[in-house]
C-alpha cells in the first residue's frame, strides 16, 4: 500500500513547529522566525521520513550559546537543589499532566519526524507520562541507609545529594522518551538537565521543551532547570568535554559510547551509557508458537527494526525450525508497510537513505558470508513511496559467527539459526559483543530458569515468553558488555543521578577512633 501523503498535519501547528526556523538554544519561550530555508551550514533540516519533505529548520547551538546555557543551568541548580524533593516531584507531576494533554499531538510528531507508527509514537509519550508518575513517588523515597556505628555515642548514616547540571545526549529512535527517563528522575533528585537531542529529530525536543517551559513559568521557576541545545556530534562534545557537567547520560551507537565514555573518563566525570544491542530470542521445542510468532514479528519488524531492543537473531530448536520459519514468512507477507500516520500501517519507513543503504549492504555481506535471504529485504519504490525510505523487513538464514550477524544493523533484518541443546542456544545468544535484551519461549520451567540463571543469558534484560522489546519503565533498563552497563528509568536507577555522602556524627564527649586505634595527644 502506498503511504498516505495527505495526512492531517494540524498537530504541527498546535505544537508550533511547522514551517519555522527555530533557534538552537531552545528555552520554550522564544519567538519563531519565518522559515528562511537552510542558508547557514549550521542549520539542521528536520525532514520527515514519510516523504522526505522539510518540516522546519533549526540552528545549531554554537559555543558561546552553549556557555550561556551552562551558566543559566548552574544558576538554576542553585535554586532547584534547595526546593524540597517532594515539591520537585509536584513539578514533575504537572509535567506529566501537560504531557497527558498533548499525548496525541506529540505522538504524531514523533511518528512524523522519526517514522515510527503513531500507535508507537503515542506509546512513547505514554512512557514519558509513566516515568513522571514513577518520579513523583520517587521524590519521597530518596532513601539513605543508617548503619550501626562501632563507636559509642556516634551516628553513622548516608544521604544522597544532587550532582548539578546533567548532560543528556539522545538517539533519533526514541526522540522523547529517553529524555524523560533521564530528566524526570534527575529532576526529582535535584539536578538540572541539558538535553542534546539527535540532529535527526530536533523538533520533538523543541515541542517537549515548550510543554515543560509552560510548567516552569507557571510555578515561577527558572527555565534553566531544563535546557535544550541542538546540533550534531560537535555539540554533544561540548557536554562530554565540559567539567562543569558531572554526569553525561548518552544513548546511541556503540561508536558514540566509546567516544563519550573515553572523553568523560579522561576528566574523571561520570557516564551513563545506553548503547546498541544485538538481541536474540531462543524458541524451544516446548514453546507456545502462537505467542512466539506474535512476539517475534513485533520485536523484529516493529519500529522498522529501529529499536535498541529489536529482535535481530532467532535461535530455534531444530524440531520446530521449519514450522516457525514458514509461519514467520506468512506473518511477514501480511505486514502493511506505509506512512506511519496511517492507522492501518504496521511498519513505517527507515529514518533516512543512509539506513536503507546500510540494510542493503548488510544483506550483501550476509550473502557473501554464505547466508540466504528467505523473505523481503528490498527497498520499496514507486506507488507513492517516493521520498521515503520504505523497506520490506527481511527474514534470513545465517550463522552466528558471520561478521554481519555480530553487528547491530539498525534495520529490520532477522537472522534465523538452529540449535539442538539448550546450552548451545544460550552460548549462541551470549556469543556477541553486545548484551542488551534477550528472551526464551518455552513452557518448561527448567529451561526458563536455566536461561535466567547466572549461567544463562548475560544480558541486562532477560525475559520468558515475552519478546526482547517493549520494556516497562518500572524496571532498571540497560545492558552489559558493549551496550555500556548503564541503568536508567525505574528500580534504583535514581542513584546514578546523585552523589552519596557518608556522615558520622559524634554526639558524645570523647573522641574514640575507629578500629580501636589509640592516638593520645
Ligand atoms: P548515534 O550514535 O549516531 O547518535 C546518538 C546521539 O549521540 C546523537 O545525539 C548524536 O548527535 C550524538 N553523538 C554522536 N557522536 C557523538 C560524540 N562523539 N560525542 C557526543 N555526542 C555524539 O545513534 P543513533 O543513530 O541516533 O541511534 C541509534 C543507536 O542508538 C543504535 O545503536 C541503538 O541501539 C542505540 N540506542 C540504544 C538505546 C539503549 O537504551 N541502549 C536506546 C535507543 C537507541
Amino acid at each position: 500500500m502506498a503511504p498516505e501523503t495527505h495526512a492531517d498535519l494540524s498537530f504541527l501547528s498546535r505544537l508550533g513547529v511547522k514551517g519555522v526556523h527555530i533557534p538552537g538554544t531552545s528555552t520554550g519561550r522564544h519567538s519563531l522566525d519565518p522559515a528562511t530555508g537552510p542558508t547557514d551550514p549550521a542549520t539542521l533540516r528536520s525532514t520527515t521520513p514519510v516523504d522526505g519533505s522539510l518540516i522546519a529548520t533549526v540552528s545549531s547551538t554554537n559555543r558561546a550559546q552553549y556557555d550561556e546555557v551552562v551558566e543559566r543551568a548552574q544558576e538554576a541548580f542553585r535554586i532547584w537543589r534547595e526546593v524540597p524533593a517532594p515539591r520537585r516531584g509536584e513539578i514533575v507531576r504537572q509535567i506529566g499532566d501537560e504531557l497527558r494533554a498533548h499525548k496525541e499531538d506529540l505522538g504524531r510528531l514523533v511518528a512524523y519526524e522519526m517514522g515510527k507508527i503513531v500507535e508507537e509514537g503515542k506509546g512513547e509519550v505514554q512512557e514519558m507520562i509513566d516515568i513522571c508518575d514513577f518520579a513523583v513517588g520517587q521524590s519521597r523515597m530518596l532513601y539513605g541507609k543508617t548503619m550501626p556505628s562501632e563507636r559509642p555515642e556516634h551516628r553513622l548514616y548516608e544521604q544522597w545529594h544532587p550532582l548539578g547540571p546533567v548532560g543528556v545526549i539522545t538517539a533519533f529512535n526514541f526522540p522523547v522518551a529517553v529524555w524523560a527517563w533521564n530528566a524526570m528522575i534527575a529532576a526529582v533528585c535535584g539536578d538540572v538537565v541539558i538535553w542534546k537531542p539527535s540532529e535527526k529529530t530536533p523538533l520533538c525536543a523543541v515541542a517537549v521543551q515548550r510543554i515543560v517551559a509552560r510548567v516552569l513559568e507557571r510555578n515561577d521557576l527558572p527555565e534553566g532547570i531544563f535546557s535544550v541545545i541542538q546540533g550534531g556530534r560537535e555539540v554533544g562534545e561540548f557536554l562530554s568535554t565540559d567539567d562543569r557537567i558531572p554526569l553525561v547520560s548518552a544513548t546511541g551507537s556503540i561508536r558514540m559510547g566509546r567516544e563519550v565514555g573515553r572523553t568523560v573518563a579522561g576528566r574523571l566525570g561520570r557516564t551513563l551509557l545506553e548503547l546498541g544491542g544485538n538481541n536474540a530470542i531462543i524458541v524451544s521445542d516446548r514453546a507456545d508458537l502462537d505467542l512466539a510468532v506474535r512476539a517475534i514479528v513485533f520485536g523484529a519488524a516493529g519500529t522498522a527494526g529501529q529499536r535498541c531492543t529489536t529482535t535481530r537473531r532467532l535461535i530455534v530448536h531444530e524440531a520446530v525450525f521449519d514450522e516457525l520459519k514458514e509461519r514467520l514468512i506468512r506473518a511477514y507477507s501480511g505486514l502493511r508497510i506505509g506512512s506511519p500516520l496511517d492507522p492501518e500501517t504496521l511498519v513505517g519507513p527507515l529514518v533516512d537513505a543512509e539506513a536503507a543503504n546500510a540494510m542493503q549492504a548488510a544483506l550483501a555481506d550476509l550473502r557473501e558470508a554464505g547466508g540466504e535471504v528467505l523473505f523481503g529485504g528490498e527497498v520499496l519504490e514507486g506507488d507513492g513511496y517516493e521520498g521515503g525510505n520504505y523497506v520490506r523487513p527481511a527474514i534470513c538464514l545465517a550463522e552466528n559467527h558471520y561478521p554481519i550477524v555480530q553487528e547491530e544493523t539498525f534495520a529490520p533484518i532477522l537472522y534465523l539459526m538452529k540449535y539442538t541443546e539448550l546450552d548451545e542456544a544460550i552460548a549462541l545468544q551470549n556469543g556477541v559483543r553486545q548484551g542488551l535484551s534477550s528472551s526464551i519461549f518455552t513452557n518448561d520451567v527448567r529451561e526458563a530458569e536455566a536461561f535466567l540463571s547466572a549461567q544463562g543469558s548475560d544480558c541486562g534484560i532477560a525475559n520468558v515468553n515475552i519478546g526482547t522489546s517493549g520494556a516497562e519503565i518500572g524496571g532498571a533498563f540497560g545492558g552489559e558488555k558493549e551496550t555500556g552497563g548503564g541503568r536508567e528509568s525505574g528500580s534504583d536507577s535514581w542513584k546514578a543521578y546523585m552523589r552519596r555522602q557518608t556522615n558520622t556524627i559524634n554526639w558524645g564527649r570523647t573522641l574514640p577512633l575507629a578500629q580501636g586505634i589509640e592516638f593520645d595527644v
